[in-house]
């Protein structure tokens, strides 16, 4: 059995004293959802300290949306994996859409900080998906293979059996566009397939989250789906209520 998680990216978003209200409210209202959804935050790196204090006792996990690819030194204005790591954090974002497209992060780059990830005990969410024009010519599966082969099969099997993965087409980000529940599935059960290529059926066992424009509304219809096992979620993690009504959706 599969673990369910719903996880909340906030990006750049909320000053650390309203990130702090919005955990309060997520928590306020997390008995109203299955104590079987595993809810994680994801707020920016000046809240982290905070919100990991403030999460205390409430179940709710954090993570960062970013590490830095090296582990120390002169390398102004990152953040390293232990740093993060030191402060109690448990999950850290790789490889999100907007990081490859605004920041120019590579494989190369997604692999050392992959590395970095593992060495501090952090579990790794692992972002993948194609832009609209590789929906529309086709390419998607070879996108997402390529995005999969180039990063996770350099894993070993035990850092592999802890990865969670982010499917997130780049077109349904923040565009109020979401994939269709088949849609999600068809690609959840391809990236599935290319998992057990490498690592045979402990491909089984991966939590594959859908993220792109998950709200209330059709949370329950994805998460229905046999290879989506919940969501990474932007704008609708922004107010509790929503987030917990996505949690609602298994
Ligand atoms: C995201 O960027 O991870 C995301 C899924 O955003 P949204 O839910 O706003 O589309």
């Amino acid at each position: 059995m599969r673990k369910k998680v719903v996880a909340g990216n906030w990006k750049m978003n909320t000053t650390p004293a309203e990130g702090v209200e919005l955990l309060k409210g997520v928590a306020a209202l997390k008995g109203d959802v299955c104590s079987c959804v595993n809810f994680i935050v994801i707020p920016p790196f000046t809240h982290l300290s905070e919100i990991v204090k403030n999460a205390k006792g409430t179940g709710i996990a954090v993570g960062a949306q970013n590490c830095a690819a090296e582990a120390k030194g002169a390398y102004t204005g990152e953040v390293s994996a232990k740093m993060i790591a030191s402060l109690g954090v448990e999950y850290v974002i790789l490889g999100h859409s907007e990081r490859r497209e605004y920041y120019g992060e590579t494989s190369a780059t997604l692999n050392k900080k992959m590395v970095q990830a593992y060495e501090n005990n952090l579990i790794p969410i692992y972002c993948v998906g194609e832009k609209l024009e590789e929906r529309e010519n086709g390419k998607y599966f070879d996108v997402v293979r390529a995005q999969i082969e180039e990063v996770v099969f350099n894993l070993t099997p035990e850092q592999f059996s802890k990865l969670i993965i982010a499917y997130e087409p780049v077109w349904a980000i923040g565009t109020g566009k979401t994939a269709t529940a088949e849609q999600a599935q068809e690609i959840h059960a391809f990236i599935r397939k290319v998992l057990a290529e490498k690592f045979g059926d402990a491909a089984a066992n991966t939590v594959i989250l859908y993220g792109g424009s998950c709200k209330p509304s059709n949370a329950a219809e994805l998460f229905a789906k046999e290879d989506v096992d919940g969501g990474l979620i932007g704008g609708a993690a922004l107010v509790a209520s929503d987030f917990i009504g996505i949690g609602k959706g298994f």
